[in-house]
């Protein structure tokens, strides 16, 4: 089984991160990439190589002004007065429903704050000469593992970082600037008339949901901390079941602060009956490790044992399968988790 990763995925390196009213150090940094590297290799996973695809297939989930906005924003923003060390938002036009809201701002005459305010849902995602690299090549390593699992492997591991399922179609969030698992299953859909997405990182995949909400050909189905009082907080609620064609086709179990491994296995052993149900040609997991309690954004009481749990349970599924690395913020935390969920996946096949 292949890894697929690209070292221009450390080339985000921001130094600034929004958290209860303090910038501080972010949580996601390069050196999550090198210890789930080192360990998944560890593991027995071999490296892959990571074919660039070009932008075709992200402008096909992603729209083309924000990838332009992407491409363009850091340098735009290094020319204003006293630049800072990295480009945030400190503007938020999100209103739903205020009178007079432009639909969007202009890519020539806005202003650069203007477009980041737009584009740039929060404040986890500062932006700085790499990151634009960085994210590419974090797509691309999605593709290239969906595209390995699409001609016939039977699964495939992408050491996606920057993570994606925060991101949406056109708006950067939590982290995450491209969407990899939407990116995956779109490649999959090439070859497969229905694709499952299943996603047990301990945030609820928000910006998936919202790529697929109208779809019946892709299914979600997402288990997290529950969003009253958690990131994201306006999505990931059990009544988001999909609308219209997708009405449905989409499934969120949210679980209280404090549950332990028989509640996060069996939220994951109720995704994947659905899972089965829908029938997919192939399987996409966006692979999250920071449910783990010694995780610092975790509220759950989760251990190792749970991922190989879980591991076992998903790998005996027998799906073409497309794992996408998510979130998991503790290096030691997901040294541990994600070799175990992975051993216990292959000893399953
Ligand atoms: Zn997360």
């Amino acid at each position: 089984m292949e890894l697929f990763f690209d070292t221009r995925q450390l080339n985000h390196r921001p130094t600034q991160y929004l958290v209860h009213g303090r910038i501080v150090a972010p949580l996601e940094k390069p050196e999550r990439f090198e210890v789930m590297r080192d360990a998944l290799l560890a593991a027995g996973l071999l490296e892959g190589k990571v074919q660039d695809s070009g932008s075709d297939p992200i402008r096909n989930v992603h729209a083309p002004h924000y990838v332009a906005f992407l491409e363009t924003a850091v340098e735009a923003f290094a020319a204003l007065p006293n630049a800072g060390p990295e480009l945030l938002p400190n503007v938020h036009p999100y209103a739903a429903g205020t009178p007079g809201l432009r639909q969007r701002p202009a890519p020539r005459t806005t202003g650069i704050l203007g477009r980041a305010g737009w584009y740039i849902g929060d404040m986890s995602c500062a932006m700085m000469a790499g990151t634009f690299e960085a994210a590419y090549w974090s797509a691309q390593s999605a593709l290239s593992a969906a595209t390995a699992v699409a001609e016939g492997a039977d699964c495939a591991f992408a050491l996606c970082r920057p993570p994606g399922h925060h991101a949406y179609a056109d708006r950067a969030s939590g982290f995450c600037f491209f969407n990899n698992a939407a990116l995956a299953a779109e490649r999959l859909r090439r070859v497969h008339d229905r694709v499952a997405i299943l996603d047990f990182d301990t945030h609820h995949g928000d910006g998936t949901q919202a790529i697929f909400y109208e779809r019946a050909d892709v299914l979600f189905a997402s288990t997290h901390t529950d969003p009253q009082a958690y990131y994201p907080h306006y999505f990931g609620y059990a009544d988001e079941t999909g609308e219209g064609e997708g009405r449905g086709f989409n499934l969120n179990i949210p679980l209280a602060p404090g549950s332990d491994d028989d509640h996060f296995v069996g939220a994951v052993e109720r995704l994947a009956e659905r899972v089965l149900r829908h029938a997919p040609g192939a399987l996409v997991l966006s692979a999250g490790w920071d449910a783990h309690r010694n995780d610092p954004l975790s509220r759950l009481d989760v251990g190792t044992q749970a991922f190989s749990r879980i591991g076992k349970l998903l790998g005996g599924l027998n799906l073409p399968t497309v794992i996408v690395q998510e979130g998991g913020y503790s290096l030691d935390a997901v040294a541990e988790a994600a070799p175990a969920f992975m051993t216990a996946f292959r000893s399953a096949r």
